[in-house]
């Protein structure tokens, strides 16, 4: 994953800590290079509770690295299935299926 904000691409992984932030913004998982971490206007999402940008976005939840508060990711998630377009889907491919009319 490239850094969200110039698009450098992160080199070899050295051993250890890797100087790239991960944080979340807009409810999506991004990655932040060494250089762009120092920029004014980063704009990632913040922890609620105590403000931390060290976040990590995963399966619909929001988790803060700092304090351990998890949130759910807001419903507009890219890559989020729509549940009830989903189950219609079934419902309908079911009665297919059962020859129900
Ligand atoms: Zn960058
Ligand atoms: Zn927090």
């Amino acid at each position: 994953m490239p850094c969200y904000r110039c698009g450098a691409r992160q080199t070899d992984p050295v051993r250890g800590a890797s100087p790239w932030k991960r944080g979340v913004r807009h409810e999506a998982q991004v990655l932040v290079c060494p250089d762009c971490q120092r920029a004014p206007d980063l704009d990632l999402d913040a922890c609620a509770t105590c403000t931390s940008t060290t976040l990590i976005c995963r399966l619909g939840e929001v988790e803060c690295r700092a304090c351990g508060l998890v949130r759910l990711a807001q419903a507009s998630s890219p890559g989020t299935p729509d549940l009830s377009a989903l189950s219609a889907e079934v419902e309908a491919a079911l009665n297919r299926v059962l020859g129900r009319k």
